[in-house]
C-alpha cells in the first residue's frame, strides 16, 4: 500500500491520494474493473454507448478517465502535494462525475472542478467557496436538502437538480485548454443524452457553462438560435428539440472573483435559481 494513507474526514477510512477506483470512497462510482479512457478516441467510444450502460456506469467511466495528460498530471500533483490546511486529508485526485438527481428537472452546468475543492472531496462544487455559495442558495430556494456541502459523506441530496462540470478534471488556473474542453465534451454530451427527457431548465454558471450548454444541446441535434444567444446574468434563451423546449438561464459564476467584488450577490443567485425552480415546477404542473 501507499505510504501516504490518510483518513477520510467523515468516515475515517484510510485512502491514498489520488484515490484508487473501487476502494470505498463515499459516492465512489467506479470499480477496479471500470474501463479508463486514455485518448480522445477512447473517450468518444466509452461515452458513446451511454444509452446502453446507463448513468451509473457513465459516472464510473468519467471518474477514471485519463485522456488529458496535462490535467491528469495536475490533478494528481495537487492530490499528492495538498494545500497545507488539508494536509491531513486524502485527495480524490480524479475526474468529477455529475452529482444529484438521476432524473433532474434542473441541470446546473459549471466550468471545472477546483483543485482543492472537488478534486479533494470527489464531489462537484464540494469543499470550496464557490460551492458554499451555490449550495446555500440551492437550499434557500428548495433545491437542496441542506445548505452546506463539505465532503462526499455529508448526506446532502439535491431536489430535482443535478450539477455537472463542463470539464471534469481540475485545470491549472481554472483554465482548461480548448483541446481539453473538446476532449471532455463527449462525457457531458452523453450525460445530457441520458438526462434530456427530464430536464426542463438549464442553469449555466458563467459564459463557459453557457457555451457548453449550447454546444452540448447542439450536439444532440437541438435547434440553437442564430445568432447564438449571448450570456448574461438572468438572461433566458429557449432550446428546442425532441418536440419540446427547455429554458437556458444565465447566472454569474459564484467564483470568489464575482462574490468578493459584489458582482454576484446572494440575492442575485437566489433570483436565478429560484426562477429555475419556478420554471421547472410550471413545466411539470
Ligand atoms: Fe478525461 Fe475530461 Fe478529465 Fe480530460 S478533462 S482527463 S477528458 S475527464
Amino acid at each position: 500500500m501507499s505510504d501516504d494513507l490518510l483518513p477520510h474526514p467523515a468516515t475515517g477510512e484510510l485512502f491514498s491520494s489520488p484515490v484508487p477506483p473501487g476502494t470505498g470512497w463515499p459516492g465512489e462510482p467506479a470499480t477496479s474493473e471500470t474501463p479508463a479512457a486514455r485518448t480522445v478516441a477512447q473517450v468518444r467510444r466509452l461515452a458513446g454507448d451511454a444509452e446502453r450502460i446507463g448513468l451509473d456506469e457513465l459516472d464510473a467511466r468519467v471518474s477514471v478517465c485519463r485522456a488529458c495528460p496535462r490535467l491528469v498530471r495536475w490533478r494528481e500533483d495537487v492530490a499528492h502535494a495538498k494545500r497545507a490546511s488539508y494536509a491531513d486529508q486524502p485527495y480524490w485526485g480524479r475526474p468529477i462525475p455529475g452529482f444529484g438527481s438521476p432524473t433532474p428537472r434542473i441541470l446546473v452546468v459549471g466550468l471545472a472542478p477546483a483543485a482543492n475543492g472537488a478534486n479533494r472531496t470527489g464531489r462537484v462544487f464540494t469543499g470550496d467557496r464557490s460551492g458554499d455559495w451555490l449550495f446555500a442558495s440551492l437550499h434557500r430556494v428548495g433545491l437542496a436538502t441542506q445548505g452546506t456541502s463539505v465532503h462526499a459523506a455529508d448526506g446532502l441530496e439535491l431536489v430535482d437538480t443535478r450539477l455537472v462540470a463542463t470539464v471534469r478534471c481540475a485545470p491549472p488556473q481554472n483554465k482548461p485548454t480548448t483541446v481539453e474542453r473538446d476532449t471532455c465534451s463527449p462525457w457531458i454530451e452523453a450525460e445530457l443524452r441520458l438526462l434530456a427527457e427530464h430536464v426542463q431548465v438549464v442553469v449555466a454558471l458563467g459564459a463557459y457553462g453557457w457555451d457548453a450548454a449550447l454546444r452540448s444541446y447542439g450536439a444532440l441535434g437541438w435547434q440553437i438560435a442564430r445568432p447564438k444567444p449571448r450570456f448574461g446574468h438572468g438572461v433566458e434563451a429557449a432550446l428546442v428539440g425532441d418536440g419540446r423546449s427547455v429554458t437556458l438561464l444565465g447566472c454569474f459564476h459564484p467564483s470568489q472573483q464575482n462574490t468578493f467584488t459584489g458582482r454576484l450577490t446572494e440575492a442575485m443567485l437566489d433570483s436565478v435559481l429560484g426562477r429555475a425552480a419556478a420554471l421547472s415546477r410550471a413545466a411539470t404542473d
